[in-house]
């Protein structure tokens, strides 16, 4: 769960546009323009049209988005003027096939600016966001092209359409009337001004995230303070000290959530508060303060919703979603709450007791996930150490993640080491369809770096269309960490389930079959795009897989008991585990169901009125703060799941009571693999989702499954 499906490249994925001079409606064809020629002129002559990493430079992205918002603005230009009756086919599928080369580089340059980036990649994200967002807004606010939108959507021809046609025009529509399309001239331009405001605010907030995760990275001076980490992480932390710079010390790296993994290992107890401080107070003063940022965007996304007439900005958020309500989606988080604050208190009390032996009078936040560790060892004997020599990564990846996917859907994979890659760390590979006909490209990026963002996330480079003759190009990033020098690379359990999730957005994207690249694959509400990834963990633990791929150097074939402590294992500690998701998600919905002259309250003041609402509730926050506190919410801030993180819970709901359907109905078979895809795994967003469950499982989603599942019907 703590992975995201970074946004992928939106319907239009496009845009471009500063200063409202472009393209006066008529002059407007693609020969007004200078013609671009650069690498992305035209589709890569890779297989799949792959991008090819070894012609394409760091500076050919800028000119490419730059020709590309251009390329777009006319051909929406040409749509508007069309002087022919507006049609469906000439209006709304005309714009299905427009913004081909932004969508060309944007699918590659999204990819790298975040798991690969560099100054001047940066510099390009920072100039050209505003004007991909400035370019959504050319679109959406078009009077000529709504009204051209309209008139379809209100034809007799329109009301008759039928299918992924129907779907289309019914999104299109929707997609206007949230941007702003029935505002006045005068709002349609405060809106606009609002949007490229927020645009750069959220890539601000997002590079200064990045700059000041690594700035409070942490700096010993001895090995000593490091006690109880393995030879390996403290190898690592000394390379890290080098190349900083700090021959000789110690340094820690912070990983983007609240919890640091060190937490559970580190036998110091001072190191263990330096390190959860420094993770809790990242970038809440001095150079790379997230405060003002936040502020300010809270505030204007409070006057966004107001100018469109909605209540506050999670409604407007949630337009297009499974749940389309912020009180149902809070009413639905709030049912965890008993269960979930009787399960903090009871494992508080446990720890408590286990750190009275260290001398420990009152357990603080920093000590939880030490003696939760310890706890678990005790409890379960289990330790990563243990773990992790069955869990190779490329082992992983090939043998449980391919094969699962080969016993269930009869998909194959070739692996392809003609593609170039942008790290010479990741692999490529072909899949094939069950009949053996090509059907996808994936990518594996594996490794945490410092030019990564944290987390993990699956993202098209090229989309599935039938339109426009496109198969996917898809790739998974992780952030593992990278094996020391000579090592193989090994994963932990909670790399191993991460690896099946991003894979579920991989198959989503693989078995995309949609006519129009605006409904393909992961296309989908951002409270069911999670759906996929989550449900296909569940094939991580298929004994008939995990045999298959839990194996040690020797071969060995991970231990049954060892498994089933696991398992058992994964029950442990859910005061923290879910009830650190939970708490972020009720933050988030917390923060955009506010009206503007609430959201204008200094941010740190409000989550503390937040949390302290949560703690009536039953929560307790103090002792288990969210996940991600304000400052360092980057789901929240900036990559597009403000009044959305519920999403992976309520995702996660469904994932339950789908693997309960499978199971009832004779586990990981063919039959079961190919009824997945004909009912929701290849049918992008073709359907409303609800149908697309219910086509699936034959009923409405029940929380009984995840109770179960998460070990909060029990009272262990
Ligand atoms: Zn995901």
């Amino acid at each position: 769960m703590k992975i995201r499906l970074m946004a992928a490249a939106a319907p239009f994925a496009i845009a471009l546009l500063g200063a409202g001079a472009i393209m006066p409606a008529e002059a407007k064809t693609a020969a007004a323009a200078p013609a671009y020629t650069g690498p992305f002129a035209q589709p890569s002559t890779l297989p799949f049209h792959a991008p090819d990493f070894s012609v394409i430079k760091d500076s050919d992205y800028q000119p490419a988005i730059e020709a590309g918002i251009a390329a777009e603005l006319a051909e929406m230009e040409a749509i508007a003027n069309n002087p022919a009756k507006p049609t469906f086919e000439n209006t709304v599928v005309a714009m299905e096939r427009a913004g081909t080369l932004l969508s060309r580089v944007a699918g590659v340059f999204d990819q790298l600016v975040s798991a690969n980036t560099n100054d001047t990649l940066d510099a390009t994200d920072t100039a050209m966001s505003p004007k991909r967002e400035a370019l959504k807004d050319e679109i959406y606010l078009n009077d000529k092209l709504f009204a051209r939108v309209k008139a379809v959507h209100d034809s007799a021809a329109g009301k008759a359409l039928t299918g992924e046609d129907k779907m289309l025009l019914e999104t299109t529509y929707a997609k206007f009337v949230h941007r702003g399309a029935e505002l006045d001239a005068a709002h349609k331009a405060e809106l606009k001004q609002m949007n490229l405001r927020i645009a750069a605010l959220e890539t601000k907030f997002s590079q200064t995230l990045t700059a000041g995760t690594d700035a409070a990275a942490v700096v010993f001076d001895s090995k000593d303070q490091l006690a109880g980490l393995s030879d390996a992480d403290i190898a690592a932390a000394a390379k890290r000290a080098a190349d900083k710079g700090l021959a000789g010390k110690y340094v820690l790296a912070l990983v983007n959530t609240t919890q640091q993994p060190a937490l559970s290992q580190l036998t110091n107890r001072e190191t263990r508060k330096k390190l959860f401080e420094a993770s809790v107070t990242r970038c809440t003063g001095g150079d790379d303060s997230t405060i003002g940022i936040v502020s300010e965007l809270a505030v204007l996304r409070a006057k966004k919703a107001k100018l469109l007439g909605l209540p506050d900005y999670a409604t407007f958020q949630m337009y297009d979603r499974m749940v389309t309500k912020p009180a149902k989606a809070m009413e639905f988080m709030k049912g965890f709450v008993p269960a979930l604050g009787a399960t903090q208190s009871r494992e508080q009390a446990i720890l408590t007791e286990a750190a009275k032996a260290d001398g420990v009078t009152k357990l603080e936040p920093w000590d939880w996930g030490y003696y939760a560790e310890k706890v678990r060892k005790a409890k379960y004997d289990l330790d990563d150490a243990q773990i992790k020599p069955y869990f190779n990564v490329w082992n992983t990846l090939e043998n449980g993640v391919f094969y699962a996917a080969t016993q269930t859907y009869g998909i194959t994979f070739k692996r392809r080491t003609d593609l170039p890659v942008y790290h010479p760390s990741m692999r490529a590979y072909e899949v094939f369809d069950k009949d053996g006909s090509p059907l996808a490209l994936f990518y594996f990026d594996p490794y945490a770096r410092p030019n990564k963002q944290g987390g993990a996330w699956m993202t098209n480079f090229v989309e599935q269309s039938d339109l426009l003759g496109d198969k996917p190009v898809v790739v998974n990033t992780l952030n593992i960490t990278p094996p020391p020098e000579g090592q193989p690379p090994l994963a932990t359990w909670d790399d191993v389930t991460t690896m099946f999730h991003e894979f579920g957005h991989a198959l989503h994207g693989m078995f995309a079959s949609q006519k129009y690249p605006s409904l393909s694959g992961t296309n989908t509400a951002r409270d069911f795009v999670e759906f996929p990834s989550q449900f296909n963990e569940n094939f991580a633990t298929v004994p008939q897989v995990l045999q298959h791929f839990a194996k040690n150097a020797a071969g060995e074939t991970i231990p049954d008991a060892l498994m089933q402590k696991i398992e058992a294992a994964e029950k442990w500690n859910q005061g923290l585990g879910f009830g650190e998701t939970l708490e972020a998600a009720m933050l988030d919905m917390d923060w955009h169901t506010l009206n503007e002259e609430q959201a204008a309250q200094p941010p740190l003041a409000f989550e503390a009125k937040a949390l302290a609402g949560m703690d009536a509730e039953g929560l307790h926050t103090g002792m288990i703060p969210p996940r991600y506190r304000t400052p360092y919410f980057r789901h929240i801030w900036s990559n597009g799941y403000s009044a959305g993180y519920y999403a992976y819970i309520w995702t996660e709901m469904l994932a339950h009571d789908g693997w309960d359907w499978v199971e009832k109905n004779g586990g990981m078979t063919r039959a079961n693999g190919d009824h997945i895809r004909a009912t929701f795994l290849g049918q992008g967003h073709s359907k409303d989702f609800s149908v697309m469950y219910h086509n699936f499982t034959g009923h409405d989603p029940q929380l009984e499954p995840m109770l179960e599942a998460r070990g909060l019907t029990e009272s262990q």
